[in-house]
């Protein structure tokens, strides 16, 4: 029977993140994904690799600051693959952040993003409002421009998939998790591959399942702890009319939520919403209001989108937000990353639950940390931070 040290479960960007960063550390590793590499939430995402700029509003500055250094390292590494791009919050009369409160977020922005030539904004001039796509000047006050950055999630992840494979990783896909079972210093694990049921087994096995990893982790033996968490729907949808300037930042028309508006392939791509899910994280699928939802977002702010109905969106998609039980709404909650083990100090497995597509390095390499006491010692490859990443074949 094969052993490795590490066996990760799940090929989205964490999945993917932790294999680099094992393989990376000279450790021995395999990823199991059952359908394709970010065929879950890290192609359903809003591709962006940002600092997020809202959660300041509810106090998560260690989150702020770790993506921006996280958005900073992808436009060193991933130079092929993220882009910087302005972003234009426009402030109406009756929008609810006024432009005081915006600089005010910004200048903090700045300030966690160290200075650096990208964390500029400002207001665009108003001889310059006719270059925004045609966006509603009625009752318009200011429009604030600042950057953070904007990838292809899918692309991204299969890039990190590769880097890791370079490094001497191996890949089992399509193949699914089934069991688990753990005993004083291993993990003994079983998938399917191709209709077999496979054997390997573990010095650690990470569950990077995303919204299925609770599933994952019920079917490890003796149980082990799995984290409440809450799963929260997103949509988006892709419109024919292209917007080009840069990515809208606005406040939805019905509810004050923020949403994208935001340049896609030739296309526009509007996300996202926020809807309670309990079903099957593989039915996840956009409801026709959430389409609705964001088709008024479009026809508010852009006069010329004023004919659209739900028979012009020409791609759909939703994911699934892993976040922490609560009661409060999710747009308030923490994006923080959870990360639970079977045991300290030395984990058998390590799950994680949530985070942002921003932070799969961060993670990563905080996974690495957490279970480096359950791994033996070996010579290091790489650091992932000077890793480059090329868009994939
Ligand atoms: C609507 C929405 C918008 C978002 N926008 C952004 C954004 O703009 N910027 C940002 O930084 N973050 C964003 N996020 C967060 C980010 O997308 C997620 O945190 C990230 O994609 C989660 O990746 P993951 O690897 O944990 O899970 P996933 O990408 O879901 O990967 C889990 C994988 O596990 C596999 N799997 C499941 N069960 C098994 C099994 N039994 N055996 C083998 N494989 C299995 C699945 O097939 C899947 O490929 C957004 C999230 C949502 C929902």
């Amino acid at each position: 029977m094969k052993q490795y040290d590490v066996v990760v479960v799940g090929g989205g960007i964490h999945g993917a993140g932790v294999l680099q960063a094992a393989a990376a550390a000279g450790h021995s590793t395999l990823l199991i994904e059952r359908l394709g590499l970010a065929s879950g939430t890290s192609s359903r995402s809003s591709k962006l690799i940002h600092g997020g700029l809202r959660y300041l509003e509810s106090g998560q500055f260690a989150l702020v600051r770790e993506s921006l250094r996280e958005r900073a390292i992808h436009l060193r590494i991933a130079a092929e693959l993220v882009e910087l791009k302005p972003f234009f919050i426009p402030v109406y009369r009756d929008t609810r952040r006024r432009p005081w409160q915006l600089k005010l977020g910004l200048w903090m922005y700045a300030l966690l993003g160290g200075f650096d030539a990208s964390t500029r904004f400002g207001a665009v001039p108003k001889r310059e409002w006719p270059s925004l796509d045609g966006l509603k000047t009625q009752g318009l006050e200011a429009v604030i421009r600042y950057h953070d950055a904007q990838t292809d999630d899918a692309l991204l992840t299969r890039a990190v998939v590769q880097s890791a494979l370079s490094l001497g990783a191996e890949l089992a896909m399509p193949a699914s998790f089934t069991r688990a079972t753990l005993t004083e210093d291993a993990v003994a694990v079983v998938y399917d591959q191709n209709g077999s049921s496979m054997e390997c087994t573990a010095r650690v096995l990470v569950n990077a399942a995303g919204p299925w990893a609770p599933h994952v982790g019920g079917a490890i033996q003796p149980a082990i702890p799995i984290p409440d968490v809450d799963l929260v729907q997103g949509a988006h949808i892709v419109l024919p009319f292209p917007v080009t300037a840069g990515i809208y930042y606005v406040e939805s028309p019905t509810d004050g939520r923020a949403v994208f508006v935001m340049p896609w392939h030739g296309a526009t791509l509007i996300g996202t919403t926020e809807t309670p899910y309990r079903g099957e994280p593989d039915k996840v699928h956009p409801l026709p209001e959430e389409e609705e939802y964001l088709l008024a977002v479009a026809r508010h702010y852009f006069p010329d989108f004023g004919h659209l109905t739900r028979e012009h969106i020409t791609q759909r998609f939703a994911g699934l937000r892993v976040l922490p039980a609560a009661t409060q709404a999710a747009f308030d909650r923490s994006r923080e990353t959870i990360f639970t083990a079977d045991r300290e100090p030395k984990p058998r497995v390590l799950g994680i639950y949530g985070g942002k597509l921003t932070g799969w390095r961060a993670a990563a390499a905080h996974v690495l940390e957490r279970i480096s006491v359950s791994l033996p010692a070996r010579p290091r490859r790489a650091a992932t931070d000077q890793l480059i990443l090329r868009r994939p074949l």
